[in-house]
């Protein structure tokens, strides 16, 4: 779950890490009202879970109350990367005289979090990677050992930080380390931490994500999740305990467990075929369940054919049956489907779609092939 800006901030503010002053607003009034109250000079931001917001327009650095309302009402109406910004944050403006980036993230290839900084903050550090990697040091972090002291020196000597900002410097990182372990984030980013006019370290953005594993110890942290930015079928296949990704693909796949998932989308590729997404119905799923979902894959346009593949074991394949009947007369479907039921209960199942449209199959690969044609528009 990614956290926007403002949320990030508030966090790492309860970490020691200092940010700017600041508050978040739904309107352009009462940007003005927050504007006068931090000074006049102030940037408006806006809140969306994407970056390179500033290259996009979504920043903007107001030198008065009126012209920060002016700028919020163009920024509330803007549309970033496809997202509605609905929200925005004003921060007093601060005067920069250098820009650095550190954070700190998940390195799945050594198994252990990684510490990132470089003296090339602020602008893309994506791009800093690509261009210029020896700009950019990285220093892994032992879960057992946590961030050492000589480590946080390492990266304050590798981003070339003057000699007398190390002390307040590695206090933002051990901040940083402290609140990516607490809130099991999976990124906690600084980007960019600037020196200021008066020669003290700001964290100007921030971006955290939490592991959605996670989510159920933090209950806190579940409230901030921003549905806005979700894409709606994954908060409605949320609400039903389902895991539902969207994929490029145009055939839709209801299956039981991520493995069966996986498979499922590696066998349509080898057919030529590919998933228009991946619908994990999980273990012991009812009718109502598996109904929810059917109608949660047929949201998406693009899916030109359905493949069911459901290997029963806890998850019993008669109640399969009933949830994709329940769905089918319900919502007239006319999209044509695969369904491959094994194990427990399979024959009951059978029976359920027995007169019922659809095409069954009893092998993977079949049902798979099946699959792929439908999609094609090849009658089965
Ligand atoms: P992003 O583009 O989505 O990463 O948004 P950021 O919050 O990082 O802002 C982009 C850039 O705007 C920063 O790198 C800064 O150069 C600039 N910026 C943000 N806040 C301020 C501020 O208070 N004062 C000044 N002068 N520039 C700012
Ligand atoms: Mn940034």
């Amino acid at each position: 779950m990614k956290l926007q800006e403002y949320q990030s901030k508030q966090i790492f503010a309860r970490y020691g890490i200092p940010i700017p002053k600041g508050r978040i607003a739904g309107t352009s009034s009462e940007v003005k009202l927050i504007a006068e109250e931090l000074g006049g000079r102030v940037v408006v931001k806006s809140q969306v879970l994407v970056g390179g917001r500033g290259k996009a327009g979504g920043i903007r650095l107001a030198k008065t109350p009126e012209e920060a309302q002016e700028f919020a009402t163009a920024i509330l109406g803007m549309e970033i990367k496809g997202l509605p910004v609905r929200k925005v944050l004003v921060d007093e403006a601060v005067s920069i005289t250098k820009e650095f980036y550190i954070g700190i993230v998940n390195d799945r290839v050594h198994q252990m979090p990684v510490l990132i900084a470089s003296g090339a903050g602020g602008m893309d550090i994506e791009e800093v990677a690509q261009k210029n990697p020896e700009k950019i040091i990285r220093i892994h972090i032992d879960p057992l050992l946590g961030l050492c002291d000589f480590q946080m020196r390492n990266a304050a000597i590798g981003i070339d930080l003057p000699r007398g900002l190390w002390k307040s410097f590695i206090e933002v990182i051990k901040g940083l380390w402290k609140a990516y372990v607490d809130c099991d984030a999976t990124l906690a980013e600084i980007n960019p931490l600037v020196i200021n006019s008066e020669n003290h370290l700001v964290a100007l953005d921030a971006k955290v994500i939490i592991d959605d594993n996670s989510l159920f110890r933090h209950s806190d942290l579940g409230d901030l999740r921003d549905m806005d930015s979700d894409e709606p079928a994954e908060i409605e296949a949320r609400k039903f305990g389902v895991t539902f990704i969207k994929m490029n693909g145009n055939i839709g796949c209801m299956v039981n467990g991520a493995g069966l998932a996986m498979a499922t989308m590696d066998i349509l590729n080898l057919f030529g075929g590919e998933a228009a997404n991946f619908l994990d119905i999980g273990g012991g799923a009812t009718s109502e369940k598996v109904a929810a979902s059917l109608k949660i894959i047929l949201s998406d346009h693009k899916v030109k054919s359905i493949f069911i593949n459901i290997f029963g074991g806890i998850t019993r394949c008669d109640e399969v049956a009933k949830g994709i009947l329940l769905a089918s007369n319900d919502l007239k479907i006319k999209i044509p489907m695969v369904v491959r039921l094994i194990g427990t209960n399979q024959a009951e199942g059978q029976q359920i779609l027995q007169n019922a449209n659809f095409t069954s199959a009893d092998t993977l690969a079949q049902a798979a092939q099946l699959a792929v044609s439908l999609a094609k528009g090849k009658k089965s």
